[in-house]
């Protein structure tokens, strides 16, 4: 199984695509957003740093991200292909990414690319729940997303919550931070070939065929 990195603005539903390629290929999927906002709880100096820049939408410090993306890298269930998600977010962290790579022996693999219109990611952002328990996501904006329960999840009967970084004002930032910081990452794996557009506009179903259709070859 390949590598797969998957770079998407906020809400643009990579969550869910990832979701989908973990049930298919049984890789772990790494997404450095779950494992900060983990940190975030932590009741010491540096859960209470991680939380206050996740409710700002700013990134948190690269080192930070460094050691917990090569931490998580080297555990064995890693070995035969992982999902990486939310990292790199600039092109420090893209070099960087590069390294830990060829410390451990992989590949890149195939970098996927979600391009979602904006209004459609703000519609999205507000609409968003989570489930606490088992992280399915959610969309009570999306007829075909909504839970068949209010605030349930259908899947584990766990409760839903909106994360506190998803309303209009730090998707705002959030965004910004996308374009501004993801643009030269994107050059830059178009320039090693590994890149991969995918249209996020279309429906779930439809992303996820074209996304299986590259990481099966
Ligand atoms: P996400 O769940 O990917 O939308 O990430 C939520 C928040 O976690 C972001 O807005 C950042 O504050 C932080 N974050 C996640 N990944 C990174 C990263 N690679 N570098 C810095 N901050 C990150």
């Amino acid at each position: 199984m390949k590598n797969i990195m998957f770079i998407a603005p906020p809400a643009a539903g990579k969550g869910t695509q990832a979701e989908l390629v973990v049930k298919k290929y049984h890789i772990p999927h790494i997404s450095t957003g779950d494992i900060l906002r983990e940190i975030s709880k932590e009741d010491s100096e540096i859960g209470k740093y991680v939380y206050e820049t996740l409710q700002s939408g700013q990134l948190v410090k690269d080192d930070i991200t460094y050691q917990l993306v090569e931490n998580r890298l080297k555990k064995e269930d890693c070995k035969n292909g992982f999902i990486i998600d939310g990292f790199p977010r600039n092109i420090e962290q893209a070099y960087e990414y590069d390294k830990i790579l060829n410390k451990l022996g992989y590949n890149i693999g195939n970098v996927i690319l979600i391009n979602v219109d904006k209004k459609i990611l703000e519609k999205r952002i507000t609409g968003r729940r989570t489930c606490e328990n088992c992280n399915t996501i959610y969309n009570i904006n999306d007829e075909d997303k909504a839970p068949k329960v209010d605030s349930i999840c259908d899947i584990c009967g766990g409760k839903l919550y909106q994360r506190s970084d998803d309303n209009l004002e730090s998707f705002e930032t959030r965004y910004e931070m996308y374009i501004e910081k993801t643009a030269p990452i994107i050059e830059h794996y178009k320039n090693v070939g590994a890149l991969i557009e995918v249209n996020g506009n279309d429906s779930v179903e439809n992303i996820f065929a074209k996304i299986d259709e590259v990481i099966s070859k």
